[in-house]
C-alpha cells in the first residue's frame, strides 16, 4: 500500500471481510433453528446483522433488534438510536466510522429480554464479527451484552451490576490480541430516565480518552 494512499486498507483485505460479514448474513438468514424465525417470516421482519465500518476500531453491541430495526434490518434506528446518534456526536465520533451490532439478531417478540438459548444460538456470528472486524475497543450496550463479553473474552471473575461496572474500562482477551472493553448502559434507559443520560454521556467520554 503506497503511504500516502487514499485507500486506508487492501482491496483483498476489504472483499475479505465482506464476504464473510456477507455469510454470516445469509446464515442468519436461513436460521430457521432459531425461535424467533417464524415471527421473523410472520411480520416480514429482517434479521439485523449489523452496520458501519468493516475496520472500525470501536465496536458497539446491543441486545437484539426492536421493531424499527427488525422492519428496514438496521441496528438501533429508533429511538434507542437516536440516543446512541447523541452520544456519538458528544464525543466526535461518526457512526459510520464505528461497527453497530446486536447479540441477538433476530427481534423478540414484544420487545422481551433475549432468552439465553436465544443468546447461545446467535452468539456464535457475534464472536465471528468480532474475529472480521478486530476493534480494539469493544463497547456494550447493556447487561446481556455486558455479560456475554465478560464470560467469553476472559473476564468471567469480574462480572457484577452494571450499575457498578458500567464506564469501567478493562482489558479483554481476544484471539487476535488484548482489547480494550468498556460497559454501558443500554441507551432505552435514557428515555425513561432524563438522568441516565448525563451517566451515559460521562461514560462516552471515557471512550474518548480511551481512542486517545
Ligand atoms: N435495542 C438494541 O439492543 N438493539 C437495537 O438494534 C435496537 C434497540
Amino acid at each position: 500500500m503506497p503511504p500516502n494512499s487514499p485507500y486506508p486498507h487492501s482491496l483483498p483485505e476489504e472483499q475479505k471481510r465482506f464476504a464473510a460479514l456477507k455469510q454470516i448474513r445469509d446464515e442468519v438468514l436461513a436460521l430457521k433453528a432459531s425461535p424467533l424465525y417464524a415471527y421473523r417470516s410472520e411480520n416480514k421482519y429482517h434479521p439485523v446483522i449489523g452496520e458501519g465500518s468493516h475496520f472500525a476500531k470501536i465496536m458497539f453491541i446491543g441486545e437484539a433488534p426492536g421493531k424499527n430495526e427488525a422492519l428496514t434490518a438496521k441496528p438501533f434506528c429508533g429511538a434507542s438510536g437516536r440516543v446512541l446518534d447523541e452520544l456519538l456526536n458528544s464525543i466526535n465520533v461518526n457512526r459510520k466510522d464505528v461497527y453497530v451490532t446486536n447479540i441477538v439478531k433476530d427481534r423478540p417478540p414484544e420487545n422481551r429480554d433475549p432468552t439465553l438459548e436465544e443468546i447461545e444460538l446467535y452468539a456464535p456470528f457475534l464472536r465471528r464479527q468480532i474475529e472480521i472486524i478486530r476493534p480494539t475497543i469493544i463497547a456494550t450496550l447493556g447487561r446481556f451484552s455486558m455479560v456475554f463479553i465478560m464470560e467469553n473474552y476472559g473476564l468471567k471473575e469480574r462480572i457484577g451490576a452494571i450499575s457498578a461496572l458500567h464506564g469501567k474500562v478493562f482489558d479483554a482477551k481476544t484471539s487476535y490480541g488484548t482489547v480494550k472493553f468498556i460497559a454501558l448502559y443500554h441507551p432505552a434507559v435514557a428515555l425513561y430516565k432524563a438522568s441516565q443520560k448525563e451517566v451515559l454521556k460521562q461514560d462516552f467520554q471515557i471512550i474518548k480518552t480511551v481512542i486517545g
